[in-house]
C-alpha cells in the first residue's frame, strides 16, 4: 500500500510501501482515503525544523487532514456504515481528564495527533478511532471535505475572537489566514484586512472580496490599515503568521481593548513589550489551538455548505498523491493556497 512517510531524520518526505491493514480493533474504523490536504504541520515535518525534529519519531507516515470512505468497522462500533464518507478530528484526546470532561478536549494534555505522534493518513487506507470521525454531507465535495481540519482552525479562531461588527486584521495569508478572512467576512466583521508579503497569496486574499490586502513591507501598509479601521486600529487581530515581529507590529496597531487571537506558532520565544502593548492598552490575548470538539466541526460544516465558492478559492492545487513532492515544492515556493492530494487514484487503477 502506497504511503508518504518521514522515513529519515533529514529534510524531505518519501513514498513507502506499507503492509495491508488488518481488521480494525474494537472502537476503530478503517477508511479508504479519498483526498488529503497538505498542512503547514506536514511542511514543518518535511523541512525537519526544530519543532518537528524534536517531536517526530521516524519512520512515521504523515498527514492528518482528509476525507475517506468507511471500508471496515471494529466490533463494538455503532453508528457507521460501510461506504459512508467521513473526515476526522486529528487530535485524539484522552476523553477522561478534567479538560476533556469539561468541554475542553482541544487542550487535553494527553492528546496524540494523527500523523505526528501516531501514523498519519497519507496512505491508501487508514484506521481511525470512531469517536473522532465526522460524517460528511453529500453536498460537500471531496476536496473541500479534505480540509475540514484547517478550516476548523480558522473557524475556532474567528469564533473565539468574535468578529461581529469589528474591524478585523488578519496577519498572515497562508491557507489558515485565508480561510479565516473568508469566515470573518461571512460572520459579519465590519471590515476584513489581510496582511501578507507573498504576492501569490495576497492575490488569493484579493479574490475573497475583502476590504484590504496589504504587504507589511510596504511603508503605507500601516496607514492603509488605519484608514480601513476608522483611524483607531483593528478591534480584532488574528495572528496566523507565526512571525514575532509581525505580532509586535499588530499589537502596536491594535485599538485599545482589542482582542488579539494567536494561532501562528513562532519558531522560538518572542519578545513583547507586555506593559506598553498589552497591559496598558487593555488587550485581550487568546491562544488558539486545534478545534473545539465538536462545536467547531458543526460550524465548519455549515460554512462549507453555505459558502463553497470561498473554500474553492483557497484550494489552489489538486495533485495525484504520487506527485506529493511537487506539492511540497509549491509550499516551499509559497506559490499556493491549500494543496490537496488525491488518493482515489489507486482505486481508479484497481477498477
Ligand atoms: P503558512 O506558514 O503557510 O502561513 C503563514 C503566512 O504568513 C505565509 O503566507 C507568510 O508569507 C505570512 N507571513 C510571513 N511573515 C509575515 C508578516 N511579517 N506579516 C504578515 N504575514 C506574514 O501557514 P498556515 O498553514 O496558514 O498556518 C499558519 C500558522 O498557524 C503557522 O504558524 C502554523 O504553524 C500555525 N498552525 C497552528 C495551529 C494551531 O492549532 N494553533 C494549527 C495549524 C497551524
Ligand atoms: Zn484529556
Amino acid at each position: 500500500m502506497f504511503a508518504i512517510a518521514k522515513s529519515k531524520a533529514e529534510r524531505g518526505v518519501w513514498s513507502v510501501d506499507e503492509p495491508e491493514l488488518q481488521k480494525p480493533e474494537p472502537g476503530m474504523v478503517m477508511v479508504d482515503v479519498i483526498a488529503a490536504g497538505i498542512c503547514g504541520t506536514d511542511y514543518h515535518i518535511y523541512r525537519w525544523d526544530q519543532w518537528s525534529s524534536g517531536r517526530i519519531r521516524t519512520p512515521m507516515v504523515i498527514g492528518h487532514e482528509f476525507v475517506g470512505r468507511v471500508v471496515a468497522i471494529g466490533d463494538d462500533v455503532t453508528g457507521f456504515e460501510i461506504g459512508e464518507r467521513v473526515s476526522a478530528e486529528c487530535h485524539i484526546a484522552c476523553g477522561t481528564c478534567a479538560l476533556c470532561r469539561s468541554g475542553n478536549a482541544h487542550i487535553c494534555e494527553k492528546t496524540e495527533i494523527i500523523g505526528v505522534d501516531r501514523p498519519g493518513i497519507f496512505r491508501e487506507k487508514a484506521i481511525i478511532p470512531a469517536t473522532n470521525l465526522w460524517k460528511v454531507p453529500d453536498a460537500i465535495p471531496d476536496h473541500h471535505a479534505a480540509v475540514f481540519d484547517p478550516v476548523g482552525n480558522a473557524m475556532h479562531m474567528v469564533a473565539a475572537a468574535d468578529v461581529r461588527a469589528k474591524d478585523t486584521l488578519i496577519v498572515g495569508g497562508g491557507p489558515i489566514g485565508l480561510f479565516a478572512a473568508a469566515i470573518a467576512k461571512a460572520h459579519g466583521a465590519r471590515s476584513v484586512t489581510v496582511q501578507e508579503p507573498n504576492q501569490a497569496r495576497a492575490a488569493i486574499a484579493q479574490s475573497l472580496d475583502i476590504d484590504l490586502v496589504t504587504n507589511p513591507r510596504h511603508e503605507n501598509s500601516r496607514s492603509d490599515i488605519l484608514d480601513v479601521c476608522s483611524g483607531r486600529g483593528p478591534d480584532v487581530v488574528l495572528e496566523v503568521s507565526g512571525n514575532g515581529a509581525a505580532l509586535n507590529a499588530a499589537l502596536d496597531l491594535a485599538a485599545p481593548g482589542a482582542t488579539v487571537a494567536l494561532l501562528g506558532i513562532p519558531g522560538g520565544p518572542v519578545e513583547l513589550d507586555l506593559g506598553g502593548k498589552v497591559v496598558m492598552k487593555g488587550i485581550r490575548l487568546l491562544g488558539i489551538t486545534g478545534r473545539r470538539m465538536y462545536e467547531t466541526w458543526f460550524q465548519v460544516e455549515a460554512f462549507m455548505l453555505k459558502y463553497p465558492e470561498l473554500i474553492e478559492k483557497v484550494i489552489t492545487h489538486r495533485l495525484p498523491a504520487t506527485d506529493f513532492a511537487a506539492g511540497f515544492q509549491l509550499m516551499d515556493d509559497g506559490a499556493c493556497g491549500k494543496v490537496v492530494l488525491d488518493f482515489d487514484i489507486f482505486k481508479q487503477e484497481a477498477a
